[in-house]
C-alpha cells in the first residue's frame, strides 16, 4: 500500500459543515459518485484513470481513489479531496498495472471520512477484488445483518463494501469471479453501477433497473482495449470512443480476451434516473444518442411553451440552468443575456466568511451584472429547486441589482420526494415543494411568477419511452421498493401522516 499524502481525513472539512462549500450546494441535490475502469496492459492505466476521474469530478468531490492490478498484486491510493488534490505524478507512478479502477465520491451512505473512500479492496481465495460503486442499495441493513451473522468483519460504513463482501463470500465458497459476482448481485437491491477489478480483468455491472449510468468505450489499437465510465465525458478525455451503454442487469467482463457480456438479471427494465439528464451528468455527456445540452435546451423550449410570460431578457442560473435558458429564449423570442457571472475559480475556502458575507452568501459564487439587469423584467431559468434557500438569496440579489420583475422558470417538476438511489436530496421535510404549493413557493422566493415544467413535458422531451425513467422524486413512485426502515429515515411527511 502506498502511503497517502497531503490532506488527511481529520483535516478535511466536511461539506455539510463547511460554510462556503455548503453554500454552493444549498439548492442542488448532490450526485453520489463517479466510477471508471480500464483494461489496457500496454498503457499507463493509473494515469488514464486519473484523467477519467478528473472528467467525472462533478459526480463527487469528497474523496477519490484508484486501484491498479499488477498481476496478483493490488496497488491502492485513496484519500479525501478532489482528484487533483489526491493524486500527483509521483503517486501515479507508484500505481503500475494492467488494469485499473477508480472512484470519486460524494457520501450518500456512510460519513465523509477516509475509510469510506473507494475503491473498496477485499481479499478472496482467488486474490483481491477492488470495487467502485455509484448508487445506493436499499437493503443495506439486511445485508449487513447477514454478513455479521456469518462473522464477516466490516471495515467501513458504506453499502459499497457490503457488495464487495458478498462477492467475496460467494467466491470463497467456491464460485469463480463471474458466478460469485452474479450470485452477489441477486442479494443487492437498489441502484448500483459498479466497476470491479480483479487480477484477471475488469467487470462493469448495472442493477436490473439501470438507475445510474455506465458506458463502455474502446481505445483504438490492436488489440482493441475497453474502458468503463459513468458518463461519456470520462471516455472523451482519454480519447476513447463510446461503444454502448452497459445494459440494465448486464455484466461485462473485460479481459485479455476482449469483452464478454452476461445478463445476470432475469427481470431487467430501464429506469434511468431522469435527474441524470436534467442536472447531474455533464451537458457534454451523451445519453440516448445526443448530448444532454440538447435535451436541456428542449426542456427550456418546453417550459416556454407551457408557461409563457412577457419579459425583456432571459438568462440561466450558471452553469446548469443555461442550456434550458437558451432553449427558452429561442422558443419565446425573448433575448438571451448573461445576467449572472459565476466565479469559476472559487473552489473551496477554508476561511469562514463574515456574518454580512454569509447573508449575501450567493455572491461568493454568482455576481449579478447590474448594468445588464437594472430596470429590466427578467426570466431566470434554473434546472431544479430543492430547498429554495439559494433561489431566495438569488432573487434578493437580482432585486438589489435593479431588476423590476423576476419570473422564475424551472426546467423540471417540483421535487416532492427524497431519493433513495444514491442522490442526496435531504429528508422530505426539507424539500420546499413537499409542503408548499407553487404559489406559496413563489411568495417565499419573492418572485413575481414561478412555473415548473410538467412531468409529461420533462419525459416527452427525452424522445424516449417515457416509462424508461425513474422520476420518483417528482412522484413518490419508486421503481425499487424501499424497505420501511429505510423509508422512515427520509419520508418524514409520510411518517407523520401514519
Ligand atoms: S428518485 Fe429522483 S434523483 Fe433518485 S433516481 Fe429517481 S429520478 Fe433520480
Amino acid at each position: 500500500m502506498i502511503p497517502t499524502h497531503s490532506v488527511t481525513a481529520d483535516e478535511y472539512p466536511n461539506q455539510a459543515t463547511d460554510p462556503i462549500s455548503h453554500d454552493h450546494r444549498l439548492d442542488k441535490p448532490e450526485e453520489a459518485c463517479g466510477v471508471f475502469g480500464i483494461y489496457a496492459p500496454e498503457q499507463d492505466v493509473a494515469k488514464m484513470t486519473y484523467f477519467g476521474l478528473y472528467a467525472l469530478q462533478h459526480r463527487g468531490q469528497e474523496s477519490a481513489g484508484i486501484a491498479t492490478f499488477e498481476d496478483e498484486k493490488v496497488h491502492l491510493h485513496k484519500d479525501m479531496g478532489l482528484v487533483s488534490q489526491v493524486f500527483n505524478e509521483s503517486v501515479l507512478t507508484q500505481l503500475p498495472g494492467n488494469l485499473a479502477i477508480g472512484h470519486t465520491r460524494y457520501s450518500t451512505t456512510g460519513s465523509s471520512r477516509k475509510d469510506n473512500a473507494q475503491p473498496a479492496v477485499i481479499p478472496t481465495r482467488l486474490g483481491s477484488l477492488a470495487l467502485a460503486h455509484n448508487g445506493n442499495l436499499v437493503n443495506t441493513v439486511q445485508l449487513r445483518e447477514e454478513l455479521v451473522e456469518t462473522k464477516v468483519s466490516l471495515a467501513t460504513t458504506t453499502d459499497s463494501e457490503l457488495i464487495a463482501l458478498v462477492i467475496a463470500e460467494a467466491v470463497n465458497a467456491g464460485a469463480d469471479w463471474l458466478e460469485g459476482a452474479s450470485k452477489a448481485f441477486h442479494r443487492c437491491q437498489g441502484a448500483f453501477s459498479l466497476v470491479i477489478g480483479t487480477s484477471v480483468g475488469v467487470m462493469g455491472v448495472r442493477d436490473p433497473n439501470g438507475i445510474r449510468p455506465l458506458v463502455i468505450g474502446t481505445l483504438p489499437g490492436n488489440p482493441v482495449r475497453y474502458v468503463l465510465a459513468s458518463e461519456t465525458c470520462g471516455l472523451d478525455i482519454i480519447g476513447a470512443e463510446y461503444l454502448r451503454d452497459v445494459e440494465p442487469g448486464e455484466l461485462v467482463w473485460i479481459t485479455e480476451e476482449g469483452l464478454a457480456s452476461y445478463h445476470w438479471s432475469q427481470k431487467p427494465q430501464r429506469k434511468l434516473c431522469i435527474f441524470e439528464m436534467i442536472y447531474f451528468a455533464r451537458p457534454d455527456s451523451i445519453m440516448h444518442n445526443e448530448s444532454l445540452y440538447s435535451y436541456r435546451m428542449r426542456l427550456g423550449k418546453q417550459i416556454a411553451a407551457e408557461s409563457a410570460v412577457d419579459a425583456d431578457i432571459v438568462f440561466g442560473v450558471p452553469d446548469s440552468g443555461i442550456p434550458a435558458a437558451i432553449g427558452f429564449a429561442q422558443s419565446s423570442g425573448i433575448p438571451y443575456a448573461e445576467g449572472l457571472i459565476k466565479n469559476r475559480y472559487v473552489g473551496r475556502t477554508f476561511i469562514q466568511p463574515t456574518q454580512s458575507m454569509r447573508e449575501s452568501g450567493i455572491r461568493m459564487k454568482l455576481n449579478p451584472l447590474k448594468d445588464v439587469l437594472a430596470g429590466k423584467r427578467v426570466i431566470i431559468v434554473d434546472d431544479s429547486i430543492v430547498r429554495g434557500t439559494t433561489s431566495r438569496k438569488l432573487v434578493k440579489t437580482l432585486r438589489e441589482a435593479g431588476v423590476i420583475e423576476v419570473h422564475m422558470r424551472i426546467s423540471s417538476p417540483p421535487v416532492t420526494h427524497p431519493c433513495f438511489y444514491g442522490i442526496d436530496t435531504d429528508n422530505q421535510d426539507q424539500l420546499i415543494a413537499a409542503t408548499k404549493s407553487v404559489t406559496e413557493i413563489a411568495e417565499q422566493l419573492g418572485v413575481d411568477s414561478l412555473a415548473y415544467l410538467s412531468r409529461k413535458g420533462m419525459l416527452e422531451a427525452t424522445r424516449e419511452d417515457t416509462n424508461s425513467f425513474c422520476s420518483a422524486c417528482f412522484t413518490g413512485d419508486y421503481p425499487v421498493t424501499i424497505p420501511e426502515q429505510v423509508k422512515r429515515s427520509k419520508l418524514i411527511l409520510e411518517k407523520v401522516a401514519v
